[in-house]
């Protein structure tokens, strides 16, 4: 059975390793802060202060880390390159199609093999299985690995790296520009003195709806943005890669640039931790 090693325990990578214990898969687990690996070390993974240690002793490494820069940090140390020779780094979290196209290249100039599978859906469809994972990588990289991506959800082959890394920014794209859409007309009905209820209820019945809405309803009606699945700050840093590979593809995108200020308003307001849905605050709220 393949060993896997996990760097990058966070929000999500804790739960993604601990389904892969669940499936009695062997993890051998890395992260920055030592502590957030005591609950997989609790279920039985190896746990290590090195990830050069954690590369070198598993067959296919996966990367949960929060943005490139970390995982340049982590995996493309000198004393990390080396151990990648010869293994498989399949990289999961969100980051640019060009940056995981740099890595991919320096993965492979180590004797190492790479794909990506970003992954749509947060800590609970982590939990259930559920999370809908984009691949990049070659037919037969697919076939070899999608086995093991299976523990997370249904892989989906987009075609080679780079191009799911490119699906998982659009996809984010929306969750930005729903969000800050849903977030300004709340506000707006709210201050009208519009009845919630009765806005909530001609919305869901109409065209115009998204299921995402009510999901983050309550938190802006009580701003409560607590305990978040994601983070404002990863939002953000998505905004800002989705904004800088449609500039380079000469797309006018100033609308999500608009968003882009919100996000920062409740970011410098202090809410980089919390729930994306803080952008709320952002609209509805005289922050900064
Ligand atoms: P997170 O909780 O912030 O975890 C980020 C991980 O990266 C932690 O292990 C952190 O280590 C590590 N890290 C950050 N900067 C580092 C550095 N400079 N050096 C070493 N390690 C560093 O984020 P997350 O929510 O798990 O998300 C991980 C990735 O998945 C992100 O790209 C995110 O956009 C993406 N994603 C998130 C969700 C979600 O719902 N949360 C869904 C889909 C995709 P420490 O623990 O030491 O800080």
């Amino acid at each position: 059975m393949v060993k896997v090693g996990f760097l990058g325990t966070g929000l999500m990578g804790q739960p993604m390793a601990q389904r892969l214990l669940d499936a009695e898969i062997p993890v051998v687990a890395y992260n920055r802060t030592l502590s957030k690996l005591e609950p997989l070390k609790d279920s039985g993974a190896e746990t290590t202060d090195s990830a050069a240690d954690a590369i070198a002793a598993v067959d296919c490494v996966i990367l949960m880390l929060a943005d490139a820069d970390a995982i340049r940090q982590v995996a493309l140390s000198d004393s990390c390159q080396e151990a990648l020779k010869g293994r498989t780094v399949i990289q999961m979290g969100t980051i640019s199609p060009r940056q995981s196209q740099d890595i991919q290249n320096q993965i492979v100039a180590v004797g190492g093999e790479y794909l990506e599978a970003p992954v749509l859906g947060s800590i609970p469809q982590v939990k259930d299985g559920k999370l809908q994972v984009m691949v990049g990588a070659s037919e037969d990289q697919f076939q070899k690995w999608q086995e093991l991506l299976k523990n997370f959800g249904e892989p989906l082959l987009m075609g080679p790296v780079g191009t799911a890394a490119a699906t998982k920014l659009a996809l984010n794209q929306l969750i930005a520009s729903l969000t800050a859409g849903f977030a300004l007309s709340l506000g707006f009905v709210k201050r009208q003195g519009v009845d919630v209820d009765k806005f909530m209820e001609l919305l869901r019945d109409s065209a115009l709806y998204a299921p995402t809405f009510d999901k983050k309803l309550n938190r802006m009606q009580d701003s409560n943005f607590a305990d978040p699945n994601f983070p404002l700050k990863h939002l953000l840093k998505d905004i800002n890669l989705f904004l800088s590979e449609a500039k380079a593809e000469g797309l006018e995108a100033s609308s999500l640039a608009g968003v882009r200020q919100v996000v920062e308003k409740a970011k410098n307001a202090g809410l980089a931790d919390e729930d994306y849905s803080s952008l709320y605050s952002g609209i509805n709220q005289t922050l900064g």
